[in-house]
């Protein structure tokens, strides 16, 4: 990419493999509106993990960015609610190899970060190990092959491991997950599962201090942000993304407009005229989440783990249930016309 080049969604060859997965903003139709009052050579939308870590990259790589959020700070989006989990995981090799290396950056975040002696707090990656209880939408052995191509440690757990090594847990095999209100909530476990461990996760115990982290360390290299300020349109002229009209009339000029606007992010392709080709869309979902203590938690570091049965996972003696399984209350609320201050996990 350089500078004054126009990227779309089908040219981002140029982008650092780490961005190659962000939506970028296409050229299409729209129109040009307003005076422009700052120029960049990139706008990125939303200030989330995501966003600042973006924006970090690029003023490493020789960009002024100035980055737009319409809340009042850094991470204060999903960022804020996410469980902040750091497992390896993932449906494909890119996506586990890319989980493993990003865990050597949190290992060594204030060196990630270039943060200056005493700068603080830093978000700190909690290494308890991850257990990853056997469920059908989790194909063990796929993962696994995908461990072993890639190198991530792990160890596969039959039952009596499981339950030897995470104490308490009820290793019944009970998928589907069933509502409280259907009487096959409460059937016997059909079988008995286990699980795969890798003691080199765990999760990251503040995300919203993480992205707080990344956008202190982007201001460093140069980054500016505008907080409180929403995009209200994507500007276009010929066929090209020029930049970004701002709700309080201020428009910004750049020729890269990258979308990192997380669960909002299909409504600024609407914004922009984009999208109507992309086979996934996203919207902000609420659920209720309840947090139980655990008093017979073995340890400070007890193993996170994450139940794909019940939209359960555990970290640091506390666990919490997604509510429309756990507790059959109702699904999740469509809150893509709402306003979220503290939105779902
Ligand atoms: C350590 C860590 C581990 C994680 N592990 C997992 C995991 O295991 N599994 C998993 O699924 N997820 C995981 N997550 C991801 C997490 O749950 C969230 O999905 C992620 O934090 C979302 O970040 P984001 O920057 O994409 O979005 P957000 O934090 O939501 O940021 C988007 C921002 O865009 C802004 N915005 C939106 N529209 C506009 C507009 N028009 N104008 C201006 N601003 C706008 C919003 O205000 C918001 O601040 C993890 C995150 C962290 C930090």
């Amino acid at each position: 990419m350089t500078a004054g080049q126009v990227v779309s969604g089908r040219n981002v060859e140029n982008f650092p493999a780490m961005l190659r997965h962000l939506s970028v903003v296409p050229a299409g139709p729209g129109v040009d509106r307003g005076c422009v009052t700052e120029t960049a050579d990139a706008v990125v939308v939303g200030a989330g993990v995501i966003g600042a870590a973006t924006a970090l990259e690029l003023a490493r790589a020789g960009r002024r960015v100035v980055v737009v959020d319409r809340l009042p700070g850094p991470g204060q989006g999903s960022t804020s609610a996410s469980s902040a989990v750091v497992r390896f995981n993932y449906s494909t090799a890119d996506g586990i190899a890319a989980a493993w290396e990003a865990h050597y950056h949190w290992l060594n975040w204030a060196g990630h970060l270039e943060a200056p002696d005493g700068e603080g707090p830093l978000a700190r990656l909690r290494q308890t190990g991850i257990v990853m209880l056997d469920v059908p939408a989790v194909p063990k052995k796929r993962v696994l092959e995908m461990y072993d191509e890639i190198g991530v440690p792990y160890e596969d757990w039959d039952a009596a491991t499981l339950a030897a090594r995470v104490p308490g847990i009820d290793t019944g095999r009970y998928w589907p997950p069933k509502r409280l209100d259907d009487d096959a909530f409460w059937a016997e476990p059909d079988g008995q599962l286990g699980a795969f461990w890798n003691p080199d996760g765990g999760f990251v115990d503040d995300a919203q201090l993480a992205a707080a982290n990344l956008a202190a360390a982007a201001q460093r290299r140069g980054v500016t942000f505008r907080f409180r300020s929403t995009v209200v349109g994507v500007r276009q002229t010929g066929g090209r993304v020029t930049g970004v009209d701002l709700a309080d009339g201020v428009a910004l000029s750049a020729p890269v407009v990258v979308n990192v606007a997380g669960p909002w992010s299909s409504g600024l392709n609407r914004i922009a005229g984009v999208g109507d080709d992309f086979t996934i869309s996203v919207r902000p979902l609420r659920q209720e989440v309840h947090h139980i203590g655990l008093p017979d938690a073995p340890g400070d570091l007890a193993p996170s783990h994450i139940d794909g049965r019940a939209q359960q996972w555990k970290r640091l003696g506390v666990v919490a249930v997604a509510q429309e399984i756990a507790g059959g209350l109702g699904l999740p609320r469509d809150l893509s016309k709402r306003r979220l201050h503290r939105p779902a996990f």
